[in-house]
């Protein structure tokens, strides 16, 4: 036999069990996204390098480090999209869709980073996100965390992940506080890890997301972003929390929390959740007013965030969420002689377009009573339905429920309003 090819590392396979799963987080996020009156967008899954380079920043661990990047067979260099707001920006500005006009966004697609595989942790990922354009207020920043708490309510996961919020301020505040952090972390460059270090000169905020213990205790006295805060920004974030707070949802400020992309200002959020180990953060995302500029457009204030879909399937998996996913099949139809088999092949058609909903599998390949009724039994339906000579001479079919109950033989029309009664159930 020769030998088999296996799928590239960290970029899995979705088979049958685990897109049904996916399949139920993708339906609700779609009703979700409909019931808020957001629009979908699909951009191409490969991109000009120099757009990620240019929204992500250079001193980012995306694009240092984790992207899919390659030459095209023209020379262009190109590279597999790591996340979709830049994609998104792009096109709005391309299209026209973003200057002087409100836009509510969104979109599911894989995204591609070269990271070391883990549990929540691939090199193709899934990620849904929403992007608002046009809103400068506080008032979108609420809509869209309350859009994330409606998620999880209606997964069912609330209690499992809670919401850290920050503020990043505008790019004055930034700067002046930049100055101020660097100027304490100067004085305790000994107690800087490798990674920090380089990060002090280059983009100094990520210093507060350090993983390594010792920077993070010495963070505990560093200076706060929030004591560099001018009215506007400041007014900004308290009236979020305002809106927050009458909408019911609890957070918790993280004055550390800066996000792993440059182009953020203002809010910035993370849902967490503590049953996933270290890969906790579920949905992030916040303001970045300056990118549409930063990208060639016209000044257009946005907000967005995106989730990874890997790590909330896990998420509710772990919590059993998935435990009584809908059968294959609700009706099994077998066909006992080849006398048979045309007949219940027209049945099965009639009863899917007479009953909306419901699923009929036909048997195929043959075989008798013992094995047709086996492959019923495994599809997970809850009746049998048996066509044979008898039945056709009658005009009758014999219903066999297989999960307790009596066997009978019906009408099509008797037929009919029973698996109506099944498909509501
Ligand atoms: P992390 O801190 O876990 O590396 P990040 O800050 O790089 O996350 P974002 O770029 O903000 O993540 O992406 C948003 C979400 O996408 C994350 O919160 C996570 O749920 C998911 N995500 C990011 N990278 C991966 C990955 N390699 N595999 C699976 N999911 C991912
Ligand atoms: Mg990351």
């Amino acid at each position: 036999m020769a030998k088999q090819i296996q799928a590239i590392r960290g970029m899995n396979d979705c088979l049958p069990a685990d897109t049904a799963k996916w399949q139920v987080v993708e339906s609700a996020l779609r009703q979700l996204v409909a019931s808020y009156g957001y629009q979908e967008i699909r951009t191409p899954i490969v991109e000009m390098t120099g757009l990620f380079k240019r929204a992500i920043g250079e001193v980012t661990d995306i694009v240092e480090k984790e992207m899919y990047t390659f030459e095209d067979r023209n020379g262009d260099s190109l590279t597999l999209r790591p996340e979709g707001t830049a994609s998104t920006v792009r096109a709005g500005n391309q299209h026209g869709l973003l200057y002087n006009q409100e836009q509510r966004l969104w979109y599911m697609g894989p995204m591609f980073r070269h990271e070391r595989p883990q549990k929540g942790r691939y090199r193709q990922f899934h990620q849904f996100g929403v992007e608002v354009y046009g809103l400068g207020g506080p008032d979108i920043d609420a809509e869209v965390l309350m859009m994330s708490a409606a998620l999880w309510r209606q997964l069912g996961m609330a209690d499992h992940v809670r919401l850290e919020l920050n503020t990043l301020g505008n790019s004055d505040e930034r700067a002046a506080y930049k100055d101020a952090l660097v100027a304490f972390l100067e004085q305790h460059v000994d107690q800087l890890d490798e990674d920090s270090q380089r990060r002090l000169h280059s983009n100094p905020l990520r210093v507060l997301d350090s993983k390594d213990a010792g920077v993070q205790a010495l963070l505990a006295d560093a200076p706060t972003l929030m004591e560099y805060l001018g009215d506007e920004s400041k007014q900004h974030f308290e009236t979020l929390c305002e809106l927050l707070h009458a909408a019911g949802i609890e957070y918790t400020v993280n004055p550390r929390l800066v996000r792993g992309l440059d182009y953020y200002n203002r809010t910035v959020f993370e849902w967490v959740t503590e049953s996933l180990g270290s890969q906790g953060t579920v949905l992030a995302g916040g303001r970045y007013d300056k990118l549409v500029d930063q990208l060639g457009g016209k000044d257009t204030p946005a907000v967005g965030f995106a989730m990874g879909i890997e790590r909330l399937v896990l998420l509710l998996d772990t919590l059993g969420k998935f435990d009584n996913l809908p059968s294959v099949a609700d009706v099994y139809l077998c066909a006992m002689g080849d006398g048979a088999v045309a007949a219940a092949l027209q049945l099965a058609q009639e009863l899917r377009q007479n009953v909306p909903g419901l699923k009929v599998m036909t048997h195929c390949g043959g075989g008798n009573f013992k094995k047709q009724m086996k492959r019923a039994d495994k599809s997970g339906a809850a009746v049998a339905l048996i066509l044979g000579e008898d039945e056709l001479k009658q005009g009758l079919v014999t219903l066999k429920p297989l999960r307790g109950g009596e066997q009978r033989q019906l009408s099509k029309d008797a037929l009919t309003e029973e698996l109506a009664a099944l498909a509501q159930s």
